[in-house]
C-alpha cells in the first residue's frame, strides 16, 4: 500500500511573481486524524499506510511530483483594501488531474510561515481544521460547490491562540485557489502582463468557453449568484466574504467563522470580527455583488475602449441582483415543493420566512417538516401558519412531485454549530468519535437517519453558539 498522488502541476508555470516556492515547515509528531477515501478515489490518489500519509499531509515529507508554493493575492477585508495578502499558512503542494479530467489543487493549510504570513505563525489549530473538514464535506454532500477536505493531521505541536491549543494541518482540495483577490493583486500594481496571464489561465482552467473579459466576468457572476442563493437556501452564513475569500470557480472557500442559522432571523451574524453585520445572512446577496464589482474593476485594463468597457461591466454587475433573486426563487420554491416557481409565488415563500423569523423557528427543521407534514409543530403562531398552509396547499395541487422535491432540497442534517463545537471539544480531549460520526451522518444529509435524531435537535439555550472565530 503506497500513497501515490499523480501530480500534474500548472500554476507553478505562471510567472514567478505569482507565488513563492518553498517547502513546508516540519512538525514534531504528525498523526493522521482523518482521510477522505471517497475523495481520494475521485482524484486518483491511492491510500498509503497511516504513517506515510501523516508525513505527507503534515508537510514533513514532500511526495514525488510535488512542487510546494505559496500563492500571492490581495483583497478587500471588510471593505478595506489590503494590497498584500497571500498564503500565509498554506502551501499548494501541486495539482492532480482527476480521471474525469478535472484539475484540482492539493493544498496544505497550517504548513508553516511563508513570505505572506505577516504577523501570523503559519499554523492552524485542531478546532478550525476539524470545522473546515466537517463543514466543507457537509456542504459537498448538500450539493453546494465547495472546496473539499482530503486529510486532517495532528502535528503534536502547540499553537497559541490566547491559550495553548493542539496544532493540526488540513489538506484542502479545490478546483483552484484563484480568488478575486488574485486579480486585485496584479490590478493594484498595474501589472498588465500578469493580469493577462491570470486571465488566460483562469479561462482555460474554469471557463474554457470564455474568450473575453466580458465572458469571464459574466461566467463568474453567474456562478457566484447561484452559489450565494444556494447558501441562503440552506441557512448558511459564510462569515468572512472578503474578496480574497471569493473564488473565480464559484466554489465556497474559507470556512473560518462560518455557521448555519439555527432559529431563523435574516440579520443573523456569528463571526466575532463582523461587528457591523457586513456579512450577515441576508447581506450576503449584496456583498457578493460588491465583490463582483471589484473583479470587474480588475478586468477593465484588459479591454481596449475603457469607457465602453466600464459601461458594459457596470451593466453586468447591475444585472446580478436579479440573477441572485431568480436563483433564490428557484431554490426556495423547491423547498416548498414548487418545481417551477414564478414571481407570483414570491409572497408564499416570503410570508413563510417572515413567519419563521417572527417565531424564531428553526430554519432547517421547519423546512424539513414541510416535507413530513409537521411544520405546524415548528411554529408558535399556529393561526398564522394555518392561513399560510391553506394557501400553500392550494398552490401544491399543481405539483404532483412536491413531496420528493422537498425531501431532496430540505436537508434533515446540517453541521449544527453546537455539534461542531462539541466535536471540537471532544477532539481536543482526544476523542475523535464525534468527528467520524458527524462525517458519516452528514454524508447523506437528505436521508432521515433515526439513529442520529439527536443531531437534528436545535441547540438548548446553554448549547447555543453565540460567536464564531477565524481560528
Ligand atoms: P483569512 O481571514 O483566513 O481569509 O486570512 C486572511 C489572510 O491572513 C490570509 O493571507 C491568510 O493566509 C493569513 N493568515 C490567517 N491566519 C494566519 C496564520 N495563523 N499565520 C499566517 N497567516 C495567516
Ligand atoms: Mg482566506
Ligand atoms: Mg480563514
Amino acid at each position: 500500500m503506497t500513497l501515490t498522488i499523480p501530480f500534474s502541476n500548472s500554476y507553478g508555470q505562471l510567472p514567478p511573481r505569482f507565488f513563492t516556492r518553498q517547502a513546508a515547515t516540519p512538525v514534531a509528531a504528525p498523526e493522521l486524524i482523518a482521510f477522505n477515501d471517497a475523495l481520494a478515489d475521485r482524484l486518483g490518489i491511492t491510500r498509503g499506510a497511516d504513517g506515510d500519509m501523516a508525513r505527507v499531509f503534515s508537510g514533513n515529507e514532500a511526495p514525488p511530483g510535488a512542487d510546494p508554493l505559496a500563492q500571492v493575492y490581495a483583497g478587500h477585508q471588510f471593505g478595506g483594501f489590503s494590497p498584500q495578502l497571500g498564503d500565509g499558512r498554506a502551501l499548494l503542494l501541486g495539482e492532480v488531474e482527476a480521471p474525469d479530467g478535472t484539475r484540482f489543487d492539493i493544498q496544505l493549510k497550517g504548513a508553516g510561515r511563508t513570505p505572506y504570513s505577516r504577523g501570523g505563525d503559519g499554523r492552524a489549530w485542531l478546532g478550525p481544521v476539524l470545522r473546515e473538514y466537517v463543514v466543507s464535506e457537509a456542504m459537498a454532500a448538500l450539493g453546494v460547490p465547495t472546496t473539499r477536505a482530503l486529510a486532517a493531521v495532528a502535528t503534536g505541536e502547540t499553537v497559541w491562540r490566547e491559550t495553548a491549543l493542539p496544532g493540526a494541518v488540513l489538506t484542502r482540495v479545490a478546483t483552484s485557489h484563484i480568488r478575486v483577490g488574485t486579480f486585485q493583486f496584479f490590478a493594484a500594481r498595474r501589472d498588465l502582463d500578469a493580469l493577462k496571464a491570470l486571465f488566460d489561465y483562469t479561462c482555460a482552467r474554469h471557463y474554457p468557453d470564455a474568450r473575453t473579459p466580458d465572458d469571464l466576468l459574466i461566467a463568474v457572476i453567474d456562478a457566484q449568484a447561484a452559489l450565494v442563493a444556494q447558501w441562503l437556501s440552506l441557512g448558511f452564513i459564510h462569515g468572512v466574504m472578503n474578496t480574497d475569500n471569493t473564488t473565480l470557480s464559484g466554489e465556497t472557500i474559507d470556512y473560518g467563522p462560518c455557521a448555519f442559522v439555527d432559529d431563523y432571523h435574516p440579520q443573523t451574524v456569528f463571526s466575532s470580527i463582523d461587528r457591523h453585520g457586513r456579512y450577515a445572512y441576508d447581506n450576503q446577496a449584496n456583498v457578493i455583488v460588491w465583490n463582483m464589482a471589484q473583479l470587474a474593476t480588475c478586468l477593465v485594463p484588459l479591454c481596449d475602449d475603457q469607457e465602453a468597457t466600464v459601461e458594459r461591466f457596470t451593466a453586468a454587475v447591475h444585472a446580478m441582483p436579479d440573477k441572485i433573486e431568480a436563483q433564490r426563487l428557484a431554490r426556495f420554491g423547491a423547498k416548498i415543493g414548487l418545481s417551477n416557481p414564478t414571481d407570483d409565488d414570491r409572497p408564499l415563500i416570503n410570508d413563510l420566512l417572515d413567519l419563521m423569523a417572527r417565531d424564531g423557528a428553526d430554519f432547517t427543521n421547519t423546512f424539513r417538516a414541510l416535507a413530513h407534514g409537521s411544520a405546524r409543530d415548528q411554529l408558535t403562531d399556529r393561526a398564522a401558519y394555518d392561513d399560510w398552509h391553506t394557501r400553500w396547499q392550494a398552490r401544491l395541487a399543481a405539483e404532483p412531485d412536491a413531496h420528493s422535491l422537498m425531501l431532496r432540497t430540505n436537508p434533515a442534517f446540517i453541521p449544527r454549530n453546537h455539534r461542531v463545537e462539541e466535536m471540537i471539544q471532544a477532539a481536543v480531549a482526544g476523542d475523535f468519535g464525534p468527528v467520524h460520526r458527524l462525517l458519516q451522518v452528514l454524508s447523506t444529509p437528505y436521508t432521515d437517519q433515526p439513529d442520529a435524531a439527536d443531531l437534528t435537535r436545535p441547540p438548548a439555550p446553554h448549547e447555543r453558539v453565540q460567536q464564531t472565530f477565524c481560528g
